[in-house]
């Protein structure tokens, strides 16, 4: 099958041009202007003029079907993966979760048998560890050699996901011999505990308290302490969903000294804040953590994105349906359960809220949402790039089609959205990944199980 995307823009991290693309069978087999006339015979000709070509996007942090506080994150891998194809998204990186008391292996094949077969598009796992030990140490360098390179560990949600610093020291120390990446979720959740005790006996159980309990400083300060940990270990080290300026200086500083630090936020924290957790018991649909904050950071985060500090935006993409299981928390904001939907709507709010509002050049939008994903994490060639050899995962978007975002049309398998009524500019037409075509005329064209695992590379060389 030789499909030829004629007359569009090519945006790449690097440049863009004017050119045509010539996929044969799941990869780019060439890229040029004139390939219409010296590329023989092609099955299909897809007109691009006036439209961008991208490679699709890359998000590496989404929890589908995660189990949190009694329930589950309501996207399946089928349902969570077809959304993220039709916003452009053509690969997802996935936390496979390991329970206290089992292994790493237990966990790892139970996220393989929610994943394989269902998947719309590409997807890899990340491995969260909430069991550090020395059987659990020893099961990185096998999960390393799998390609399941990077392992999450939390300073927050104490009694359930939380490691002490001896157990992340432990874990970066094994990062620093066996090629893996440590990823740290950085909130200080021994003390957001007493604080957010404090609120709730003092009858603050809205939904808004749990955007002030969860201080921005308790970020920063967990950022920095792992840094340290990171730099005594001799080990690179990521910050995932970095939502406060307390945490971005801190990063900053690291950098600016040389040290291998690198971070992620995502959109809420761009373009939502601690104002949307008010009014009363709707706030529960905000509910994430790292909370939202304070307006004032968001531009912080904008202007880390545009200096590199932060590398890239993934979505934390965790959606809980608002009239039912959201409401686990009424009379205690400790019981929501933590997450939002996002991973149709990334794509578009960047170009929106990035390229359209001048923050940012196209190429970078490129960059921030597919090329350093997959540099990073281990997928350099193959994703994250319109290239001859890499894989055909491309979407043909079209930079001037405004439209609205809302839940009575969005695709993602939950009742309510984080910016219904947001106008943006900028949407995805026709979507494909490795070559095939799965969405097209806003209609999912493609089948469960298209997607396949992808055993991804140790990034270090890229990392760094
Ligand atoms: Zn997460």
């Amino acid at each position: 099958m030789k499909t030829l995307i004629a007359n569009g823009t090519v945006v790449n991290a690097d440049a863009s041009q004017l050119a045509d693309v010539l996929i044969d069978g799941e990869t780019i087999a060439a890229l040029g202007t004139g390939l219409g006339r010296v590329a023989g015979e092609v099955d299909r000709t897809i007109d691009a003029t006036g439209r961008y070509v991208i490679p699709g996007g890359i998000d590496v942090h989404t929890h589908m079907e995660l189990p949190f506080g009694g329930t589950f994150a309501k996207d399946t891998f089928e349902t969570g993966t077809r959304a993220a194809a039709f916003g452009g998204t053509t690969t997802i990186i996935d936390f496979a979760v390991q329970s206290r008391g089992r292994s790493l292996r237990e966990g790892l094949d139970a996220w393989h048998a929610k994943a394989e077969g269902n998947c719309a598009i590409d997807y890899g796992f990340h491995m969260i560890m909430s069991d550090v030990n020395d059987a659990s140490l020893d099961e990185m360098d096998g999960l390393v050699g799998e390609g399941v390179t990077d392992f999450k560990l939390f300073t927050a949600y104490p009694g359930v996901f939380y490691s002490d610093d001896g157990a992340i020291f432990r874990a970066l120390q094994r990062s620093a011999t066996n090629g893996g990446t440590i990823l740290i979720h950085a909130e200080n959740g021994i003390a957001i505990d007493v604080v957010a005790a404090q609120a709730v006996a003092k009858g603050d159980t809205d939904p808004y308290y749990h955007g002030v309990v969860r201080y921005p400083i308790f970020e920063g300060e967990a950022t920095n302490r792992v840094i340290r940990l990171a730099e005594a270990a001799g080990a690179p080290v990521y910050f995932v969903h970095m939502s406060a300026r307390d945490a971005v200086e801190t990063l900053q500083a690291a950098r600016d000294r040389g040290v291998p630090a690198f971070g992620e936020t995502c959109p809420q924290y761009l373009f939502l804040s601690l104002e949307d957790l008010g009014n009363g018991f709707e706030g529960a649909k905000f509910v994430c953590s790292p909370p939202l904050r304070p307006a004032d950071h968001q531009e912080d985060l904008w202007r880390a994105l545009v200096r590199d500090d932060i590398q890239l935006v993934s979505t934390d993409h965790c959606p809980f349906d608002f009239h039912d299981q959201k409401q686990l928390g009424q009379g205690d904001f400790r019981k929501i359960p933590n997450g939002l939907p996002g991973v149709e709507d990334r794509v578009d709010l960047l170009h929106d809220g990035g390229v359209v509002q001048g923050r940012i050049s196209k190429e970078r939008w490129v960059e921030i949402c597919s090329a350093a994903p997959a540099r990073m994490f281990g997928l350099a060639g193959r994703k994250g790039v319109v290239a001859v050899g890499a894989d055909a995962d491309l979407v043909v978007y079209d930079p001037a089609k405004v439209h609205t975002i809302s839940a009575s049309t969005h695709h993602m398998d939950v009742d309510y959205s984080c910016y219904e009524g947001r106008q943006v500019t900028g949407a995805s037409e026709l979507v494909l990944s490795r070559g095939k075509v799965i969405v097209e005329g806003g209609r999912y064209v493609g089948a469960k199980g298209d997607g396949r695992f992808l055993k991804r590379a140790v990034a270090r060389d890229h990392l760094v």
